[in-house]
């Protein structure tokens, strides 16, 4: 990569990023399609996130990727929102149009495409069931309630947090039934056992470092999917617990590239090469495993 007087610069900001692959897949598209743009990590210090977005327009930065911790409090820097970060009230992207900065959130139809064209299962009418409560699980419950799920169960530790996620989302999508559930009753085998559960999704943290969520899956249905958002180690325990009954599952991975890919699109406004970002992080992958 060379870079010159005209290199245009994208990025992403958060705090820590030690963890992020984002400049991985999007470094590797933007190779690909030969342009001069590069993508750098930029870490932001907690109190300085209001002077980060203020140098987007100030060195012309392209647009940036937003991750943990910065995706909900970055909202009120922006000139205008998509209608998807306004429902899931947190923005990954940003696009600096002529020093107007716009926000998208891109995770929940990432999640989407990975859920319908690599899991190949699709939400209308199905009974979900979401462990977590936080910004991902927001981003799910959007993108599921938006294809019409029939049933939507939050299961979270802290059951508060899954109480507010209903209330604000039942008045939305009224063709979803929505539910609470505390992580420690799922635990128990009973829930697994007496309802119907079509898709599982792990929008917890938990598996980044190789601990398991403690779910009873041996009773579970055999036809019950598993997505896991965790993306890092490749095969979580997640699934390869998921895999030893015999469950079709997947790991957070076509999520991130899907999601990276839309991000990628928005800056761009050219098809992303989803190929060569799936091909740069499976190898990281593979390096690290
Ligand atoms: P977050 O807002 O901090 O929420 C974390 C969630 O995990 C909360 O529901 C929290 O429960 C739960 N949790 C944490 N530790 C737990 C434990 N030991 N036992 C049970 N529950 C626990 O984080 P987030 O932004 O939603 O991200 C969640 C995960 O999704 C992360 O691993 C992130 O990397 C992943 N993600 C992946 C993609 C992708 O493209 N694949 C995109 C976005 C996010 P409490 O409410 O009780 O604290």
């Amino acid at each position: 990569m060379s870079i010159d007087g005209t290199t245009g610069i994208l990025g992403i900001i958060g705090f820590p990023l030690s963890h992020t692959l984002s400049p991985l897949i999007q470094n590797a598209a933007l190779e690909y399609l030969g342009l001069n743009i590069v993508y750098l990590p930029f870490e932001v210090n907690p109190t300085l996130l209001g002077e980060a977005l203020k140098a987007i327009v100030t060195l012309n930065i392209l647009g940036v990727n937003v991750t943990i911790p910065y995706k909900e409090e970055v909202a009120k820097y922006l000139d205008e929102w998509d209608e998807e970060s306004r429902l899931i009230k947190a923005v990954n992207t940003i696009k600096n149009s002529n020093g107007r900065l716009l926000g998208f959130n891109t995770d929940s139809k990432g999640f989407l495409m990975a859920l319908t064209e690599s899991l190949e299962f699709h939400p209308r009418k199905k009974d979900i069931l979401i462990v977590g409560a936080g910004g991902a699980a927001r981003a799910v419950i959007v993108s599921l309630a938006k294809e019409r799920a029939g049933s939507i169960t939050i299961a979270n530790r802290t059951v508060p947090k899954a109480l507010k996620l209903i209330s604000e989302f039942k008045e939305i999508f009224r063709e979803t039934d929505f539910a609470a559930l505390d992580l420690q009753e799922v635990k128990t085998g009973k829930f697994f056992k007496e309802n119907r559960i079509d898709l599982l999704v792990n929008a917890t943290s938990v598996g980044i470092k190789g601990e398991t969520l403690g779910l009873p899956l041996k009773d579970l249905s055999n036809s019950t999917k598993i997505l896991d958002l965790v993306y890092s180690p490749s095969r979580t325990p997640l699934v390869i617990e998921a895999q030893s009954y015999g469950l079709s599952s997947q790991d957070g991975s076509e999520m991130l590239i899907y999601q990276g890919a839309l991000s990628f699109e928005i800056w761009t406004e050219l098809k992303a090469p989803l190929f060569i970002m799936r091909k740069a992080l499976k190898a990281k992958q593979e390096k690290d495993f």
